[in-house]
């Protein structure tokens, strides 16, 4: 074994205390710094914090950007999540492989550049864009790879790539990225309507001047519900943390947004930092926490030295650490986690599993982690939206919040449009905003389908287009997909299907076996080839992946699925068709005779 790398490794892993919980720090060092963790790395990190080999290699072999196989210095990931490929990243990618000379999974002979494609990176606004390592690159087209390469051989530094393509519209000087925000409407509540309208760390201050349980009834009186999608009670899981037995509890804020189509996430923590800190102190204050955590998804690499900067900045003005804004006995800290690409980890189980320095496999429930969460302690775990609607709750008032939304969804939403739309981008709207009013605003009126909640959401046509966005009607996390009179429908399915398939951890087989057996049908049904009852067979199969599946991430794997058959029917029903034998091929004959009859030089015999 190399002496220098185990010196490296040795001070990688002690850096962090070789604490077990730090594995994942200890990974992606490893990883960013070598291009790879090695057979001889993994024995070298298992060995400092004690543990088997096999939990190391487990858990590199989890993580999409990690890897045992060697990687190039640079690691170009492009996205193909079905937005980017509306925008043509199909394209960028044939650009992208002319210009490297290799294809995608590949790396250039010099060992200087990697090639892979990746799903969503959180830029649908900005499609189609990539990775280069942590440098994100946007608004790709062919004639931009090509200068994009150029730069990189001759500067061998992907961060040069922002100095020459520019720095996007960020309100910091420290967030270095070609990434632009596109904040097009302001609600009020998250993102402000004037720059006087709310007073820095006020929230924060009112907070503490109450009880910690008078926190919480003011949360649950504004009947803020988790931003996530599930909308569950913020108050309520406030109360069960702050109530359950533990010495220790933790605040974990879930900045993993992974869902395709989502990038709202990405704009608060550029724009709004201090407001989402704010909200995480709070509920530290509410629920007796000392310690909290980031969880910070790895495409979103390029703001960590920007977010540590705002802890130090809070840490230096007494808003963190011991004794926060002089309340004695207040003592709160956090870290940021970064992710490592993998989407099953904004589940929360799994994120906090991650947190831990583990796969990200979902646990079963209950115990939920209110009760034992992070290190077996309680803990609360909020998406970046929810604690920042806690601060606004706390400085205005649970009244205040309560005027805009509906019955049942208190407040605003953040949505994060994209797709066939004249404006992709952030909007701020109040809930209980109709489909066509959100449509119009997005310059998107010709919209034939829109995808709500992402891929686990549902696809819904013009017929549902006066339904309101609510918990009670259409919930979403944010993300909205527009897709134009000219989009193939099924096509937008089979892409979200193949999305669950990579991103399944594999634990259970109705979701790992089962959405591969639902893209079988689909390309059945696509290639011309279905029958009626392969209709039937798509539904029940997705039943059985819904109510079989172990955690959120297969239930509602199969809703693209079945949200279509519902509300596109007719598509299926164009595309199947009765066999007269009553024997239906599974398959073209035909098409798979094509290549042995190039080869042979001849056309075959076939009925
Ligand atoms: Fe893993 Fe899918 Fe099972 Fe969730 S449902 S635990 S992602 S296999």
């Amino acid at each position: 074994m190399n002496k220098d790398i185990t010196a490296e490794i040795n001070k990688i892993c002690t850096a962090v205390e070789n604490a077990r919980v730090r594995m994942m720090d200890i990974v992606r060092a490893v990883q960013e710094k070598y291009g790879c963790v090695s057979d001889d790395a993994i024995e070298i990190i298992a060995r400092n914090i004690s543990i088997p080999r096999v939990e190391v290699e487990s858990m590199v072999s989890f993580y999409a950007f990690l890897s045992k196989e060697q990687k190039g210095t640079v690691a170009i990931r492009l996205c193909n999540d079905i937005i980017d490929r509306i925008y043509g990243c199909d394209v960028v990618a044939r650009a992208f492989t002319e210009e490297l000379g290799i294809g995608f999974g590949e790396t250039t002979t010099d060992g200087f550049i990697t090639l892979e494609h990746t799903p969503c990176i959180g830029m649908c606004d900005q499609a189609p864009a990539a990775l280069v390592n942590n440098v994100v690159v946007t608004d790709l087209s062919s004639d931009k790879v090509r200068k994009l390469v150029k730069t990189l051989r001759e500067t061998r530094d992907p961060q040069q790539l922002v100095t020459r393509f520019g720095n996007g519209n960020n309100s910091s000087d420290l967030v270095k990225a070609m990434v632009t925000n596109n904040i097009r409407k302001k609600g009020g509540i998250i993102f402000p309507l004037m720059d006087s309208a709310f007073a820095e760390n006020a929230g924060l201050e009112r907070a503490i001047a109450m009880s910690p349980v008078e926190v919480i009834d003011e949360i649950n009186t504004s009947r803020l519900r988790g931003r996530g999608g599930a909308g569950f009670p913020t108050g309520m899981k406030w109360e069960f943390t702050r109530s359950s037995e533990g010495a220790n509890k933790y605040i974990i804020c879930n900045a993993d947004e992974g869902e395709p189509g989502t990038f709202k996430d990405r704009v608060i923590l550029t724009e709004l930092p201090d407001l989402l800190i704010e909200g995480m102190t709070i509920a530290a204050y509410a629920m007796g926490a000392e310690n909290g955590i980031l969880y910070l998804r790895g495409e979103y690499a390029y703001l960590y030295d920007f977010l540590m900067s705002i802890l130090s900045q809070r840490r230096e003005k007494k808003l963190l650490g011991n004794a926060v804004m002089g309340k004695k006995g207040f003592n709160f800290d956090i870290r940021i986690q970064m992710g490592a690409g993998a989407y099953v980890c904004g589940e929360e189980t799994a994120l906090i599993r991650s947190c831990e320095g583990m796969r990200g496999d979902p646990r079963n429930r209950p115990p939920f982690p209110a009760q034992k969460g992070y290190l077996e302690s309680p803990t609360c775990v909020n998406n970046v939206e929810t604690f920042c609607c806690a601060v606004r709750i706390l400085d205005k008032g649970a009244a205040w919040f309560s005027e805009k939304g509906t019955k049942d969804s208190h407040g605003t939403k953040l949505l994060s449009i994209s797709g066939n739309c004249q404006s992709p981008g952030i909007y701020e709207v109040p809930f209980g905003i109709t489909v066509r009013e959100m449509l119009r605003e997005a310059g998107a009126a010709n919209a034939r389908a829109v995808q709500i909640g992402g891929p686990s959401g549902q696809m819904i046509g013009p017929a549902d287009f006066d339904r309101r966005i609510c918990f009670e009607e259409l919930a979403t996390g944010g993300s909205v997909m527009v897709f134009g009179p000219e989009r193939d429908i099924l096509e937008v399915v089979s892409c979200f299907v193949d999305f669950f398939i990579e991103e399944s951890c594999g634990y259970c087989t109705p979701c790992r076996a089962g959405n591969v057996i639902l893209k079988k049908y689909l390309q059945k049904i696509m290639s011309g080839t279905g029958e009626p009852a392969d209709l039937a067979a798509l539904q029940d199969l997705g039943a059985v992946i819904k109510t079989a599946s172990r955690c959120g991430l297969g239930q509602t794997s199969p809703n693209p699925v079945l949200t279509t058959l519902k509300n596109f029917r007719s598509l299926y029903e164009a595309r199947v068709t009765e066999s007269k034998s009553g024997l239906q091929p599974s398959f073209d004959l035909a098409a798979a005779l094509k290549e042995t009859e190039s080869i042979i030089g001849r056309a075959s015999v076939h009925p």
